[in-house]
């Protein structure tokens, strides 16, 4: 299924490891992957929505920063100025495009899809400002960390420390 009108190959989640593209690092059987999934950090003060010039993204009140493809005249601006890497460039549209957290589905009282889809159930989402929220609780459990970040943006991003290995 299609979510978000993405247009292959672009994706909305970028997922790398540490070195080489899909290959492990060590000699079998010490072999280790890690993966750390890129995407749009919807910033407290979002760079991106700063320098745009026909004023195609914004912040909603809720957090989810999204962008107007009905707007976007395909300038790029925001695109240099996100230190994510979170915006792409679709050179069939001419446009730019990025997560838009899926704000289809959450104001459908739904989860976004690459909730639903992660396979490891890796990826959780919800409200930081409510400390009974399941995401509020797992911060006060885990050693999360945000992306290294320019001062003021304030990403809403966290990333949990990997699982312990599981052995062969
Ligand atoms: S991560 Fe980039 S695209 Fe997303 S809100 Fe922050 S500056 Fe904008
Ligand atoms: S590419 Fe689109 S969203 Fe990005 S700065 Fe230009 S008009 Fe705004």
């Amino acid at each position: 299924m299609q979510e978000n009108n993405s247009c292959a190959p672009l994706i909305r989640v970028k997922t790398e490891n540490v070195d080489q593209q899909d290959t492990p690092e060590g000699r079998f059987p010490d072999l280790k992957m890690s993966f750390l999934p890129l995407l749009c950090n919807h910033c407290s003060h979002p760079p991106c929505v700063d320098v745009c010039p026909p004023g195609a993204l914004a912040k909603r009140e809720d957090g989810p920063v999204i962008l107007d493809k009905e707007v976007c005249d395909g300038c790029e601006i925001c695109i240099e100025a996100c230190p994510f890497d979170a915006i792409l460039y679709n050179p069939e549209k001419e446009k730019a495009e990025k997560c838009n957290l899926c704000v289809h589905r959450i104001d459908r009282g739904l989860e976004p899809f690459c909730v639903i889809c992660c396979e490891g159930q890796a990826i959780h989402f919800g409200d930081l400002s409510d400390p009974d929220s399941e995401v509020s609780q797992i911060l006060t459990k885990k050693e999360a960390i945000l992306l290294e970040n320019p001062e003021g943006v304030e990403p809403s991003v966290y990333y949990c420390p990997p699982r312990a290995p599981r052995g062969l």
